[in-house]
Formats: C-alpha cells, sequence, structure tokens
C-alpha cells in the first residue's frame, strides 16, 4: 500500500478503480487477478472504512437467503437489475471467497453471516491480502478529483498527479455516513460521462418520531410486532417484522431502519402503523377478547394485550385507549379503542435522522444505463460503475455488501 505515488503525467495502467470499499476491492482484485495492470485509487488515508464500522464492528457480510428470495430483497426493478451479478456470485460464492481467504463466517439472527472472529478487521484485512497476491497497486490518500476521456484512454486527476487508464471502475459509495468518505463524489464524475442520477434519500436509518408516547418508551425493544409504513394516500409501502428499539430522538433498530428509505421518499408526509397482534386478524382478536371478558370479568384490562410485550408497552397502549380497570368494566368504545391501538397505531414520521446516520444511499447511477451483465456504462465504453454508487439498496442483514461485491465482481471481470 502506498500513500501517494501518482506522478505528474507518468503513470500509466490498464484499469484505475476509484474507491476501496467493498465493490473497489472486489473490482481490484478480479481485474488484477486477469492480469490487468490495476491501480486502486482511495481518498482516506486508510482502505475499507465502512467495513470496518460495519455491523457494530463486526461486519455482516452478507445473508443465508439465496435466489428469487434474495432478489426480491431489493425490489422489484432493482431486484432485476442485480440477477445476473447476484445469480453469478451469490451470497454462497462470497462466502467461499472470504473463507477461502481465512475468514470463516457463521449465521446469526435474521439469516445473517458475520465472521465467527467478530472481526470486521479481519475481512478488511483478508481483502488487503487478496490485493497484494493478485498484485493491486493500492494507492490511499489518493483522492480522485477528476476523470477525463481522450482518445487513449482516460485521464484520472488526484492531487498527486495524473493517472492513465484504459478502464475505468467507479466505486465511490454515495452519501451515506460521510465521514467515511463517501461525500457523492462518483455522482460528479458518472454525470460528466451523460449518466442520469437517480433522486437520492438516506436508507437504513433510525426514524424520527416527534410523538410523547414514543419517546416516553425510549430504551424499550419490541419483537414480533408488525410495523408498516404508509404513502399520504394511505397506501401501504412496505411492511417489516424485525426488532424495534424506541430512542430519544424516535424509532431505531432493523424493522424502523429498513424502512427509512420509503418513509424519506415520501417527503414528510409518511405515516408508520404498529400492528401488535400481527399473527391474528382484527375480527378474531375481537372475539378472543368477548370470549375473556365473558370468563375473567375480573381480570385486568391489560391481560387483552399479548405476553410478549414489554410491560410499559401494555401500559401504553391501554392508556392511549383510556382503558384501564377490569374487563367487566371495560366499555364498547374503550374495547374497540384498545383494538385500534393494538392492531393500527398510526404515527407521523416526518423522516429519518438523515445521511449522518443512514448505513445506505438509495438512489444513484439509474440503472438502464449500465450493463448489468458487465457493469459497463452505456453511455461511456470502457467506464464501469458498482457498488453503491449505482441506484441499488437493500435492507439491513448484509444484502448491500453482497450487491456491493457482486457488482464489483462483474465490473473487475470486464474492466
Ligand atoms: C454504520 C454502517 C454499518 C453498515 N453495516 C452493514 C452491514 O453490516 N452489512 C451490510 O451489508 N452493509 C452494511 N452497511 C452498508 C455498506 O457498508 C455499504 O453498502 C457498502 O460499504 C457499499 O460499498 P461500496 O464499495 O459501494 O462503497 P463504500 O464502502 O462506501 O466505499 C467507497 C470508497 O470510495 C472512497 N471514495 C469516495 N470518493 C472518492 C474519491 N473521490 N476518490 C477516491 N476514493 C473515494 C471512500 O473513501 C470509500 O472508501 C453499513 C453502512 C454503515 C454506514
Amino acid at each position: 500500500m502506498t500513500a501517494g505515488g501518482v506522478t505528474a503525467d507518468t503513470a500509466a495502467c490498464d484499469v484505475a478503480v476509484c474507491g476501496a470499499g467493498a465493490a473497489g476491492f472486489m473490482a481490484a482484485i478480479q481485474a488484477a487477478a486477469r492480469g490487468r495492470r490495476t491501480v486502486l485509487l482511495e481518498k482516506n488515508s486508510k482502505p475499507g472504512l465502512k467495513i470496518l464500522i460495519s455491523g457494530g464492528g463486526r461486519c455482516n457480510l452478507t445473508t443465508t437467503r439465496s435466489g428469487a428470495d434474495l432478489e426480491a430483497q431489493y425490489g422489484a426493478v432493482r431486484g432485476r437489475f442485480l440477477r445476473h451479478a447476484l445469480r453469478s456470485f451469490p451470497p454462497t460464492a462470497l462466502r467461499q471467497f472470504v473463507e477461502d481467504a481465512g475468514v470463516l463466517l457463521q449465521e446469526e439472527d435474521l439469516e445473517k453471516l458475520f465472521p465467527v472472529s467478530q472481526k470486521a478487521r479481519d475481512v478488511v484485512d483478508a481483502l488487503l491480502s487478496l490485493a497484494q497476491q493478485a498484485g493491486v497497486d493500492l494507492r490511499t490518500g489518493n483522492p480522485v478529483l477528476g476523470i477525463r476521456k481522450e482518445a487513449a484512454g482516460f485521464v484520472v486527476e488526484t492531487p498527486n498527479g495524473t493517472l492513465r487508464a484504459a478502464s475505468v471502475v467507479l466505486a465511490t459509495g454515495g452519501l451515506s455516513y460521510p465521514k467515511t468518505g463517501t461525500t457523492g463524489d462518483g455522482y460528479g464524475f458518472a454525470r460528466g460521462f451523460g449518466h442520469t442520477i437517480t433522486a437520492t434519500w438516506p436508507a437504513l436509518a433510525p426514524l424520527h418520531v416527534d410523538v410523547p408516547w414514543v419517546r416516553a418508551l425510549q430504551g424499550i425493544v419490541l419483537k414480533d410486532v408488525d410495523l408498516a409504513v404508509f404513502d399520504a394516500h394511505g397506501r401501504e409501502l412496505l411492511r417489516r417484522n424485525r426488532p424495534i428499539l424506541f430512542t430519544h430522538r424516535g424509532l431505531s433498530g432493523p424493522a424502523p431502519m429498513d424502512l427509512a428509505g420509503d418513509v424519506e421518499e415520501q417527503r414528510g408526509a409518511a405515516v408508520v402503523k404498529f400492528d401488535f397482534a400481527p399473527g391474528i386478524a382484527r375480527d378474531q382478536l375481537e372475539r378472543q377478547w368477548l370470549e375473556a371478558t365473558k370468563a375473567h370479568g375480573r381480570a385486568s384490562v391489560d391481560t387483552l394485550l399479548p405476553a410478549h410485550l414489554p410491560e410499559r408497552m401494555r401500559e401504553t397502549l391501554t392508556t392511549l385507549a383510556g382503558a384501564s380497570g377490569t374487563l367487566a368494566g371495560l366499555s364498547r368504545e374503550r374495547a374497540r379503542r384498545l383494538l385500534e391501538a393494538s392492531k393500527d397505531l398510526r404515527v407521523p414520521v416526518p423522516g429519518s435522522l438523515g445521511f449522518d446516520h443512514a448505513e445506505v444511499t438509495r438512489g444513484g447511477v439509474r440503472l438502464d444505463e449500465v450493463d448489468a451483465r458487465t457493469m459497463q456504462s452505456r453511455r461511456q465504453p470502457g467506464l464501469f460503475v458498482c457498488g453503491e454508487l449505482l441506484d441499488v439498496d437493500g435492507p439491513i442483514g448484509g444484502f448491500n455488501f453482497q450487491a456491493a461485491f457482486a457488482t464489483g465482481r462483474l465490473a473487475g471481470l470486464h474492466a
């Protein structure tokens, strides 16, 4: 690894890869393994920063999901674009790739795969060592400032001089966690070659909710509760049954974070709905409650609520419905309100906590301008685009690294 080292107008290579994250590392390793003289330019003094901080420093590298189910996680359009990348390099292949490099993985909750060592550092070290073995010339502290095309190829500008390259791979990521170096530079480079950048939104971020009962539950974790996001017309956009954490600013944890991209796209008009008893239809629950009221009139009202809910959550629901006391004393109207609170409790969600807290960017280089089989630009031959810079994002669970590695691999195989 060298810092600096691109000398003015003398350096030349076959492939210049911009950005040493998951996608850029993979692209560079594949290109160099094909015998292409490959230079990997990274802005930061250290490569792979996002890998290092991912999964709480443990790196949820990929998932055990596969096939059509895997593709569906990215949504219909994005999933279709990723089909070739994911089928030619599925999670099992990524697992094999890092395990062959000495990083054993194990499955945890939500079908996530993590290093057995629980250290993201091991993944970065493995990528560094694979890059070195393949002959990648990694140059850290080398921000790409501009890229232009000349008759003989591309000219990549850095503060340390220019680099000539036959092909260029853009792997500079998106806008999330800008302090890690991802400040959207690649959008400008791609635009310069005629690409369209679709609207960008923070995704996989905690949700901002300014509702007193939500704030009051700070610290509470819910499981087996459905959370769904609705648009301004009351249409359900996405539903998740994954853990939910109440925070002083709103909602965090896998389900709320998965909804963030859809919330953001509603520009302040989104509503999020809780269903605290997702396994049972509303009329069936109502019948159960009637029977319970007849049989156990002296029991307290909160015994109607799912037993797995934390006590503070159950208290909140009964308070919101104004339904305290015994079942025998529960009026029809209050029972109806409690049913409403249990199955259909809605809060307005103006947005997420933004790019500083978002794990990923929704939006990016328009997918129909990129060849899904090679990641080559349809606007500029010799230019390749991969990773989060593309208009691709997935839910929590290793799907974003999987997409970055799989698209980076295709770019490296064809650049
Ligand atoms: C806190 C956090 C936790 C996450 N946890 C997970 C997880 O556990 N599992 C998962 O699947 N996903 C996770 N993600 C998402 C995942 O990290 C990204 O989707 C993935 O890193 C995208 O890979 P990439 O290579 O496209 O971009 P990045 O990893 O963002 O890499 C882009 C690289 O390009 C460099 N760069 C930018 N501009 C320039 C320039 N002008 N010149 C040179 N270099 C430049 C950047 O410094 C960076 O090193 C997490 C993200 C965050 C922020």
